[in-house]
């Protein structure tokens, strides 16, 4: 058989496994068998297309079928797929230099540099810096750090969140963890408050003054019933990004800014998806006037061609972990290969004015295009953009109503989604779908001349 009790514990494999390339049936059908899919049944990931390679914001697919890639994949590969020759170049520098340094252990020059780029970029006394592989893992050590910080153990977030996938992290996001309720059995220490924005579900209001002052009062009162020194952060995404595109309005941050600061609180802001650049800043927190205790980011750190994470914290944070262990050390933090490519991100980010370029010249366009969609098409209600970043809210055109709850689970409209998923892969756009949500956020790279024009 090919496949006995007992692994082989010699090369005795399929001789097909070391064969330079594989039919197209074959991959299909070793994918059937062995991969699993991760944000929904397998059919999920039976349905999508295996990806061979990329050139600018364009992806094909073993079958050559070419798409645009029209989310960044995860709302991740901010640079597109062109890699920088300066990225390519560090890549292969740092790997043949130095592939490994346990980051618990010893440290580098490069991720001294990274650090150093990184405290210039970030205002105020934001100046102490960890490198993990992954968003959730930011997440966890910015939770981490908040709660040995204070001596305190709850988190407040906002129920229309994303934080991750990893423990805590799940547990500190809000709706979108409903469907996967199990798997994020309620952690003790996490305290849901409202959003104060009005897209579905929130009604704290109609204008943004009453919006901002009922969230904000809400909160304090939370804060006083929970026990203020009880609670350790307000961790909030500066811009909820999964979770459709929603900026806070005027005063929100900065009243909760004021909250925390009242009541000993450390503020978290959660930038994974909208740190550098995506919405035309280069922090999300800089739509506000406000400086955060901790800023957590990833995806855009790396253009996402490596795994690389970023836990940024103020002085007095950092200073406290001088003379007290942070208590955390995977292994692959601070990975010198990935603090080489982040260099190197960040600059090229830096010397192409890519901020500048989401801002003046992706956002116009995008907005056009979005508001033409929600003109001509019933089922799509509205939609938003910040920067480089949009979204669209799809509805049943008949009666007005969301196609798919934020979670997943009570899904009303199943079927819609799939025939938008297929029409999407149909007209070569390759996109993430979280209904009742469709994301707009392409790579900032994109230029007006390209095909995105297109879309009707
Ligand atoms: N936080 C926010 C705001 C995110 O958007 C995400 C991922 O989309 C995460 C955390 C989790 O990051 P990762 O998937 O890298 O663990």
């Amino acid at each position: 058989s090919a496949k006995g009790q007992h692994a082989p514990n010699k090369l005795s494999v399929s001789a097909d496994h070391w064969s330079e390339s594989w039919e197209v049936d074959d991959l299909y059908a070793k994918s059937q068998e062995h991969v699993m899919a991760t944000w929904g049944p397998g059919s999920y990931i039976r349905g999508a297309p295996i990806l061979s390679h990329g050139e600018g914001c364009h992806l094909w697919d073993v079958h050559g079928n070419k798409y645009l890639d029209w989310t960044c994949q995860a709302i991740c590969t901010n640079l597109g797929y062109s890699v920088p020759p300066a990225v390519l170049e560090a890549a292969y520098k740092q790997m043949k230099k130095l592939p490994m340094a346990y980051g618990g252990l010893g440290n580098t020059e490069i991720r001294v540099r990274l650090a150093s780029l990184l405290s210039e970029l970030l205002p105020g006394d934001i100046n102490g810096f960890l490198f993990p592989s992954g968003g959730s893992e930011a997440n966890e050590a910015a939770i981490r750090l908040a709660r040995r910080y204070t001596g305190r153990s709850k988190i407040i977030n906002h129920y229309r969140s994303y934080h991750g996938g990893s423990s805590a992290a799940l547990t500190a996001t809000g709706d979108f963890r409903r469907g996967f309720a199990e798997a994020a059995a309620p952690a003790p220490g996490f305290v849901k408050t409202m959003n104060p924005n009005d897209s579905y579900l929130f009604s704290f209001g109609s204008t943004d003054e009453e919006r901002t002052a009922k969230s904000l009062g809400y909160l304090e009162e939370q804060i006083k019933c929970e026990g203020p020194n009880t609670i350790a952060a307000i961790m909030l995404e500066s811009l909820v990004g999964s979770g459709g595109v929603l900026k806070a309005p005027k005063g929100y941050m900065e009243g909760v800014r004021a909250l925390c600061d009242k009541y000993g609180i450390v503020l978290i802001c959660d930038e994974v998806m909208v740190g550098f650049g995506r919405t035309g800043k280069f922090w999300g927190f800089q739509h506000y006037d406000i400086i955060p205790d901790i800023v957590t980011s990833a995806k855009g750190l790396t253009g996402a061609y490596m795994p690389l994470s970023m836990v940024a914290v103020r002085s007095h944070i950092k200073d406290y972990f001088e003379v007290n262990p942070v208590g955390w050390g995977a292994t692959f933090q601070a990975h010198p290969v990935a603090c080489a490519v982040g260099y190197e991100c960040v600059k090229f980010m830096l010397e192409k004015d890519l901020v500048r370029h989401a801002k003046e010249v992706i956002e116009p366009i995008m907005q056009k295009h979005i508001d033409r969609f929600a003109e001509k098409y019933d089922s799509v209600a509205r939609g938003r953009v910040v920067g480089a970043f949009g979204c669209l809210d799809l509805v049943d055109p008949r009666t007005g109503a969301p196609v798919q709850n934020f979670d997943g689970s009570d899904c009303s409209k199943p079927e819609a989604i799939t025939i938008f998923r297929a029409a999407l892969k149909e007209n070569g756009l390759y996109g993430f779908v979280r209904p009742p949500m469709f994301h707009c956020a392409p790579a900032l790279v994109i230029q007006p001349e390209e095909p995105w024009i297109c879309l009707t």
